[in-house]
């Protein structure tokens, strides 16, 4: 049985784990990567909280303790699509994983430069990876890594349901019609947006060529170690805790760990979704093992186990650690508050037994932040990146939530002028 995987970006926070995970059950795994997250490490002079390996050390350290072999090629691929097509046509396997996108959405808002290349680059690594998919003329099932951010981050007043949405649509007859249609997208960021039309190329993909296809829209990943990656110091995952790359629990548990107040944007009025790490590795081995079948739709699990205001969040690490709050002005453009719910059934019919907060891992997080906390450099913390140029950014914060609306957008200057 085929039991090889390629892995794009699995030198990544989800990568890197996930790889792992999959060579420890028994697959072959290559893993590649640009290494373009380090050099991003570098722009921002800013270095993961924990110290993670290179992406050799890490190699040769899975090898020593398991026996087990991962390759790794070096590639860009959203550049070099001749390397991509021949690394499928040599390898065949049996699926793709692909987590090779530049994934935080206040990088993709930093500066026109920025905006670009997340475009450039999540689109043509997408792209890619299809085209060459169809040239080899292999059956490659893709797994890729959306977001519930696809959905936008408003109030629907449901169960978001798993990418599709039953509506019924009035006819020139004027009879009722119903219609199966992918969940409008609404991104709120430049990186979202580029989700949102991964989304089309898979749709297009799977219609014309028959790919076979599994579209991940997953919630916010917190959480840092897994089971493989806790059996050697050398295998340790990344940790991002700055204002570009950090993720709000993850952010919130490191902040309580090195007595930073928590950084709690507007009213703290946003829900959100979230799933662990360690759950993220097994959804994606789930999926991997349960491929569509030849001539079905595009698959879309909502890959997130709980939703959650920030507020409350805060609070509860605030409770479990004494950690102060603060309330800074929300650098993003966002609704200040709303409901969030998802249906998950397609993984928990699979067999996920979900982790949830309540678990320790908390703990576990705080206790990984503070045995690295003399690598915390606190000048990265605050979130620098606006949504609009014309935005300030709030470094004092204060003890109330923040209502006023200063970030509210300005009308354009040729309305205002006449
Ligand atoms: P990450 O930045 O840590 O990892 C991405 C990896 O892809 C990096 O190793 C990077 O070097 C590599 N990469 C990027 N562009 C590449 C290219 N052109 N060629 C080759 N390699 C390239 O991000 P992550 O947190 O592991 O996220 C992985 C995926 O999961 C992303 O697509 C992201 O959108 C999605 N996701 C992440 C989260 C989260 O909370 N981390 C939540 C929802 C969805």
């Amino acid at each position: 049985m085929n039991k090889k995987i390629i892995i794009f970006g699995g030198d990544g926070f989800c990568g890197w784990p996930t790889s792992l995970r999959l060579s420890e059950v028994g697959y072959d795994i290559i893993i590649v990567d640009n290494l373009v997250r380090r050099k991003t490490d570098i722009e921002l002079c800013c270095d993961s909280l924990t110290p993670i390996s290179t992406i050799q050390a890490r190699i040769e350290a899975w090898k020593q303790l398991t026996g087990k072999e991962i390759r790794f090629e070096y590639v860009d691929i959203a550049k070099d699509y001749d390397r991509v097509l021949a690394l499928l046509r040599e390898i065949e396997p049996v699926s793709v994983v692909h987590f090779a996108e530049q994934r935080a959405a206040p990088y993709s808002m930093k500066s026109p430069y920025h905006k670009r290349y997340t475009v450039d680059n999540n689109l043509n690594a997408t792209h890619n990876i299809l085209c060459a998919i169809v040239e080899t003329g292999l059956d490659i099932h893709l797994v890729h890594l959306g977001t519930t951010g696809y959905y936008g981050y408003g109030t629907a007043g449901m169960d978001i349901p798993e990418g599709y949405l039953n509506v019924k649509v009035e006819t020139d007859n004027g009879e009722l019609k119903e219609l199966e249609i992918m969940y409008p997208a609404k991104p709120g960021s430049i990186y979202h947006t580029t989700k949102t039309q991964d989304a089309l190329f898979f749709y297009y993909y799977n219609k014309n060529d028959g790919l076979r296809i599994t579209d991940l829209h997953q919630g916010i990943v917190w959480g840092t170690n897994t089971p493989e990656t806790m059996r050697d110091e050398r295998l340790i995952n990344r940790f991002d805790y700055d204002g570009d790359y950090g993720t709000v629990l993850n952010r919130f548990l490191m902040q309580a760990a090195v007595g930073h107040p928590l950084t709690v944007h507007g009213t703290g009025g946003q829900t959100r979704a979230f799933i662990h790490i360690r759950d993220t590795t097994n959804c994606i081995r789930l999926a991997i093992q349960n491929p569509p079948k030849f001539g079905e739709r595009v698959k879309i699990f909502n890959q997130t186990t709980e939703c959650h205001n920030i507020k409350m969040l805060a609070e509860k690490i605030a409770s479990m650690t004494g950690a102060e709050i603060r309330y800074y002005q929300n650098p993003r453009n966002e609704d200040p508050e709303n409901e969030l719910r998802f249906c998950n059934d397609s993984f928990l019919k699979l067999g996920l037994n979900p982790i949830t907060l309540d678990e320790g891992l908390l703990t576990e997080v705080v206790d990984i932040a503070d045995k690295y906390r003399e690598r915390c450099d606190f000048s990265k913390v605050i979130c620098t990146s606006t949504w609009r140029s014309d935005m300030a950014v709030d470094f004092e914060g204060s003890k109330n939530p923040v209502t006023t609306e200063i970030n509210s957008p300005k009308v354009p200057f040729q309305i205002a002028a006449k």
